[in-house]
């Protein structure tokens, strides 16, 4: 079994999510996008835990800041897409998307999203139906296009589309009030978006990700998810 403990990086500015995660058979544990080492040191100290892997879903600043100081602290690995190699310092396991990873017996599969950026990836436990998404899905709302096209995210989104309901997903950032207007309305206030409200407000209120929310909830909300094809798409 995979255990997963959210740690908010970048608080009240840019509201990033590290994910610790712990393999429960093995307690082989691993850090997904550490945006800072602080936060993170804190949270593995609390455990006592020592990450022996570093994963990151995409290159940008703010997922890998983390990165060097926490390699360095835990003798981790720092692992990512084997096309992002060239531009994640520190880098030193290239993944193969279609492939998978380990952390001790949980196994990720390895998504291709590029979209957000070239190389995005995800990484999907399907064992443990838990998706880690980066910037490219968020709750109610998607990553912006820093080097890809709207054809490229479309196709991204299918893919994940593609996934069981019961999938937990796990974004990269806290954006789901300021996304709520704009899915709110598209909705048309329906009990589904009312029900996803409810539910990720007093998920926040606590200081806790909305992430137990499914795939399935986001599909029936999330307009980017809801476009049955391309030129409904870009019109959002
Ligand atoms: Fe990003
Ligand atoms: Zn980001």
């Amino acid at each position: 079994m995979l255990k997963v403990i959210p740690v908010l990086c970048r608080a009240g500015y840019m509201d990033n999510y590290a994910y610790i995660i712990i393999d429960s058979n093995t307690q082989i544990s691993a850090i997904i996008d550490p945006s800072e080492a602080l936060p993170i040191i804190k949270k593995c100290d609390e455990l006592n835990i020592k990450p022996q892997f570093i994963l990151n879903t995409h290159h940008h600043f703010d997922h890998v800041e983390g990165n060097i100081e926490l390699a360095e602290k835990y003798n981790a690995k720092i692992v990512c897409n084997q096309s992002d190699m060239y531009r994640i310092n520190g880098a030193q396991i290239a993944l193969i998307p279609e492939t998978t990873f380990n952390v001790g017996d949980s196994i990720a599969e390895i998504i291709d999203v590029s979209a957000h950026t070239q190389g995005h990836i995800l990484f999907y436990f399907k064992k443990d139906k838990i998706l880690f998404t980066g910037d490219t899905l968020f709750n109610l709302c998607i990553g912006g296009l820093f080097e890809g096209t709207p054809e490229q995210m479309f196709l991204a989104l299918n893919k994940i589309k593609s996934l069981p309901n019961d999938v937990i997903f796990y974004p990269g950032h806290e954006y789901t009030m300021g996304c709520a207007k704009q899915a709110f309305i598209y909705n048309n206030g329906n009990s589904d978006i009312q029900s996803y409200l409810a539910k990720a407000q007093e998920r926040i209120k606590q200081g806790l990700p909305v992430a137990p929310i499914t795939l399935g909830e986001e599909k029936l909300c999330n307009p980017y998810l809801k476009a049955s094809n391309l030129k409904e798409f870009k019109n959002l």
